[in-house]
């Protein structure tokens, strides 16, 4: 077994892998033919773009911000750098303090789509710090800004390359808010792709940033960025395909895949939650929810080489490909066992009726009752090729129907 659980790691490696080809490039990439030494500085502008495009096209706010963010930075910078050395400084410190502040304020508001309710108030917040920097920027070159920027620029807050303090604590907190939204539940079976996507965009950022004095390392890392992004889009797209929103398992559509995919000699297993109806009407539709994103976990973490996916309802299937019924037996008994073991607590549905009574009993006091769930499993072989996947499926599901006859909580074959 791996130390760290794989669909914990899995997201991370497309990221680590993007940022370290970025690193090989810079540090032992081959030297371009002069007529190709402009390319490695636009790398940045396609990727950005293009991470900009596609997360605008499948509306994700978060990756869109973080693109536009960064492209802006990366345009601005480098604009600034033929203008004069303070207009450098500027911009630069800009974009260190900027990006980090920008992902970190979407990080903290929901996930709410690029267009929601017509609120384009963040657009307006971009342009207002491009103004800002600019006028900042242009510090005694006009009369409209004073030289007071100047000193201010000195002080050791801000002054930089590399990235001054202010910048690196603003990254720290960005990179901490990404960490959260990736990881917030322990029931959760994967973080979800983009926002690992994003705090490896943030990091590698970060690398660009610190090494911001030569062109070349700032480029490799902006444009690593921009393609983790790109990735991450894609990967949160095609998971929103195919895994099931409420468990986090693959749904039906993967299901169908999978068992179109299946060898000669297979088995499946259905698995069904006992009485749910009943459940839902006693404890609501809500707790209902949980004890199917639990039954879920468990199903996730099946032994012998089994992949569960969520049929529909409260419906679960198990493919286990290269093994037989009797093999598969066992690990969908151990399965049963844990669902069966696991008590969950509620609280209690007598709740005092006047209000002042309610008050009194809010917090600790309120009762709790400890509830479980169990689940019937029926399994089936397939032991001919010719034997079409779906009748397998429903040769499982006719031995489900008998380890309900036979009293649920129970495997059948
Ligand atoms: P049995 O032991 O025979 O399986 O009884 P059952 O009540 O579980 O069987 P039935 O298939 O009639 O009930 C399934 C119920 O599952 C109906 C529906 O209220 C509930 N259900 C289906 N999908 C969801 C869901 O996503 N969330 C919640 N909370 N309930 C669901
Ligand atoms: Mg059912
Ligand atoms: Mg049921």
């Amino acid at each position: 077994m791996l130390p760290v659980a794989w669909p914990m790691v899995r997201p991370a490696l497309a990221p680590v892998s993007i940022v370290v080809l970025a690193a090989f490039c810079v540090a032992a990439g081959p030297a371009l033919p002069a007529s190709l030494a402009g390319l490695p500085a636009l790398g940045p502008y396609v990727a950005l773009l293009a991470a900009g495009a596609i997360a605008l096209w499948f509306n994700r706010g978060r990756a869109f911000i973080a693109a536009v963010s960064m492209l802006c930075a990366y345009a601005g910078y480098r604009y600034a750098i033929d203008l004069s050395p303070f207009a450098a400084k500027v911009t630069y410190t800009a974009l260190v303090v900027i990006v980090p502040a920008n992902i970190l304020a979407s990080m903290v508001q929901a996930e709410r789509g690029v267009f929601h309710h017509h609120n384009h108030r963040w657009l307006l917040v971009i342009v207002a710090e491009l103004l800002l920097v600019l006028w900042i920027a242009s510090a005694g070159r006009t009369s409209l800004s004073g030289e007071s920027w100047k000193a201010i620029f000195e002080h050791w807050a801000l002054n930089s390359p590399p990235t001054p303090l202010i910048g690196r604590l603003l990254f720290a907190a960005a990179l901490s808010a990404v960490a959260w939204r990736a990881y917030p539940r322990p029931s959760a079976i994967e973080p979800r792709a983009l926002d690992i996507g994003l705090a490896g965009a943030l990091a590698s950022f970060f690398i660009a940033a610190e090494w911001g004095a030569s062109p070349a390392v700032f480029a490799a890392f902006m444009t690593a960025a921009g393609t983790v992004l790109v990735v991450a889009v894609l990967q949160e797209t095609h998971r929103l395909a195919f895994a099931d929103e409420l468990t986090g398992l693959p749904g039906r559509r993967a299901l169908n895949e999978r068992l179109a995919a299946l060898g000669p000699v297979c088995a499946v297993a259905m698995a069904d939650v006992d009485h749910f109806k009943k459940f839902n009407d006693v404890h609501g539709h809500d707790t209902g929810d949980q004890v199917l994103k639990l039954v879920a976990a468990r199903l996730a973490g099946v032994r012998g080489g089994g992949v569960a996916f969520r049929y529909g309802g409260e419906e679960f299937c198990v493919v286990f490909d290269g093994r037989t019924a009797a093999e598969a037996l066992p690990h969908l008994e151990d399965i049963r066992a844990s669902v069966e073991d696991y008590k969950m607590a509620v609280r209690s549905e007598e709740r005092p009726r006047d209000a002042e009574a309610g008050t009194r009993l809010r917090g600790a006091t309120l009762p709790q009752k400890m509830i479980s769930v169990t689940i019937s499993i029926g399994v089936a072989d397939r032991r001919e090729l010719d034997v079409k996947p779906l009748a397998v499926v429903k040769a499982a599901d006719e031995a489900l129907y008998r380890a309900k006859g036979g009293g649920r909580n129970r495997v059948s074959t």
